[in-house]
């Protein structure tokens, strides 16, 4: 398959701000794929060569992509540079001097999806002394046989700078017409992407063997499970009614979410966003590895700070010290973990993810031993009120958030990849609308001035809407920023940076800089009201109405461990306002 048609589909995507649209030309795309490379074309319609919870990264810098174009066109790396600084876009920057050097030779073979594939790949593995000079070279080499347009993609590919603004639901829709048969057909490729998070091996199944084989498709060890998420209320009593009754309660504890994944006495642990972070946490491997008693599983737990003295538990923000990547047997020492479990997706060869609830649970029960540093969440059945609320009490007494209620009915499945009414948290900072914080996603920025002048005087805040998949702005915030903050936020924003407004923003207001949605920050508000120019649920209240937070304050967490897909929903922040207005109105 010719790498052209890829550039130009990149093209006409990224000239495109329409969703639909979007969609058909990936279609297109898909469908001039040849099958047994599909997965392939899947992952660098995302800008990566392998799934995303695979940490190879190409990991070209800015730098040496400058250098390796000098190579490819003849040219001095201080002109390219020169011309960077200009446009400020090195794919731009790459495209005209390719132009520049002119056609190339008479029997250039054309760069076909393949080799371009299997040079990046090569790129993304190479490592140790020398990797820098070799990546450099392939890369070069690369650019010399390619067309100015394909250079400008592969170049935007390997230094991580993408950004077609696909969102992974969007090939999904794109898979269900081209190979599932229709739209409609969606659910079935869409909850094999949720148990797998593996949009190129979701692709090539569907595209071999149709939609009976994506019915077929299976959980696998070593491949993430994207996480059920849960939705909240604020009291015992909605809680009880929407679960039918009754539940099983259980601590909601106040630490990092692991997905621990065994094969015998290989470990691997993933992250709510899907990371592999087993080397952050040698000792959980570890605890898996003794307290785990079946020969293959696939389980939940929260990884909880313990104070060593008192084994007390200790808050989330403690964690923080255990991500990094130097000094882990020291920050062990200081910060030791335990390992709450709450969910068993896979036990011995079963995919349990379509049985109940109190079915998994047993089988958690079963599967793991207890020590002192490994627990099963602790738990109780609740059928009334006074119990739940003395439950949460204790829960809250010992450390932890609040409560997370489960459904025990006959369709307590595990939803993969939702946020829904199975699980509802009941957290204490609910009881008081408005002292409760959400997470929203930095959108965008404006410039600071006087004390503030070099960096950003407020971000441009928004909340998740994952009906349409957008983001909708709520708030700006310039608030509770420290000078650190400051310093910090345009290092940290630098490389989310983009020429203008994301196709998934939805915004009236401008921003003087455009940030691709990917950071999530906490932010407590003071109340919530209608806005003419907040786009966060519009119309829901009030026709031609958003809603806004006011009075916003940056908490200090950065939630690096949530996607901007994880943020506060529009419809979560309805909800809030609601509350609100009820309160207000019993008083
Ligand atoms: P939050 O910021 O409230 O943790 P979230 O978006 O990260 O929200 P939710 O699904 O809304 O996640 O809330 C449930 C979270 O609570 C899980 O992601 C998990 O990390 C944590 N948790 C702690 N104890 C439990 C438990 N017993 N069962 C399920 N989740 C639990």
């Amino acid at each position: 398959m010719k790498y052209s048609l890829i550039a130009d589909a990149y093209e006409k995507i990224e000239a495109t701000t329409k969703r639909l649209e979007m969609t058909d030309l990936l279609v297109d795309i898909l469908k001039k794929t040849p099958k047994d490379i599909i997965d392939k074309v899947a992952y660098l319609t995302q800008g990566r060569i392998y799934p995303e919870f695979v940490a190879l990264e190409i990991g070209v810098a800015e730098k040496l992509a400058v250098k390796a174009l000098a190579r490819a066109s003849g040219k001095r790396e201080s002109e390219i540079e020169e011309d960077l600084k200009t446009i400020g876009d090195l794919g731009e920057t790459v495209q005209k001097f390719m132009a520049k050097k002119g056609q190339v030779t008479f029997f250039q073979q054309p760069l076909t999806v393949q080799r371009v594939y299997e040079i990046l790949d090569k790129m993304a593995k190479t490592s140790g002394s020398g990797a820098v000079d070799l990546k450099m070279a392939l890369l070069a080499g690369l650019l010399a046989d390619a067309t100015p347009k394909e250079a400008k993609y592969i170049v935007r590919s390997v230094t991580g700078n993408l950004r077609l603004g696909i969102a992974d639901m969007t090939v999904l829709d794109a898979l269900a017409i081209a190979y599932g048969g229709g739209k409609e057909t969606r659910e079935h490729i869409e909850r094999a992407y949720n148990i797998s998070s593996d949009l190129g091996r979701v692709a090539k199944t569907v595209a071999e063997k149709g939609l009976e084989g994506i019915k077929k498709f299976e959980v696998s060890i070593d491949e993430p499970i994207r996480p059920m998420l849960a939705e909240r209320l604020s009291s015992p009593e909605e809680i009880l009614e929407k679960l039918g009754g009754k539940c099983m309660a259980e601590y909601k504890y106040d630490g990092e979410r692991i997905q621990a994944h065994k094969k015998g006495s290989g470990v691997v642990l993933f992250s709510r966003r899907l990371e592999n972070i087993s080397s952050q946490y040698p000792d959980a491997v570890e605890l898996v590895k003794e307290y785990v008693k079946a020969e293959t599983a696939i389980l939940e737990a929260e990884c909880v700070a313990i104070d060593s003295d008192t084994g007390e538990m200790r808050p989330f923000q403690e964690l923080m010290h255990r991500r990094r990547k130097y000094g882990i047997r020291e920050a062990m020492e200081e910060y030791p973990v335990s390992l709450y479990i709450f969910d068993a997706l896979y036990v011995d060869g079963k995919d349990l993810t379509l049985k109940t609830y109190p079915i998994r649970r047993r089988a958690l029960e079963t599967t793991v031993k207890e020590s002192n540093s490994v627990k099963v969440a602790k738990h109780i059945i609740a059928d009334n009120v006074e119990e739940l609320e003395k439950f949460f009490l204790e829960a809250i007494g010992e450390g932890c958030e609040g409560l997370v209620c489960k459904s025990i009915a006959k369709d307590s499945i595990y939803q993969a990849g939702a946020r829904g009414w199975l699980w509802i948290k009941y957290k204490r900072d609910y009881k008081s609308e408005m002292t409760d914080t959400v997470d929203l996603v930095v959108v965008g920025a404006f410039h600071g001035r006087g004390k503030r002048a070099g960096t950003y005087g407020a971000l441009l805040l928004a909340a998740y809407n994952p009906e349409n998949d957008t983001f909708e702005t709520v708030t700006k915030c310039g608030t509770g920023f420290t000078d650190e903050d400051l310093s910090r936020l345009p290092k940290m924003m630098h490389k989310h940076i983009i020429t203008r407004k994301h196709p998934r923003i939805n915004s009236t207001i401008e921003a003087d800089v455009w940030f691709e949605p990917a950071a999530v920050i906490e932010i407590l508000g003071a109340e919530i009201t209608l806005s003419p120019i907040h786009t966060c649920a519009i119309d829901s209240i009030r026709k031609g109405s958003g809603l806004a937070i006011r009075f916003p304050r940056f908490t200090g967490n950065y939630r690096l461990d949530k996607a901007a897909e994880d943020a506060t929903t529009a419809s979560e922040i309805v909800e809030i306002y609601q509350k609100q207005l009820k309160k207000i109105s019993e008083n």
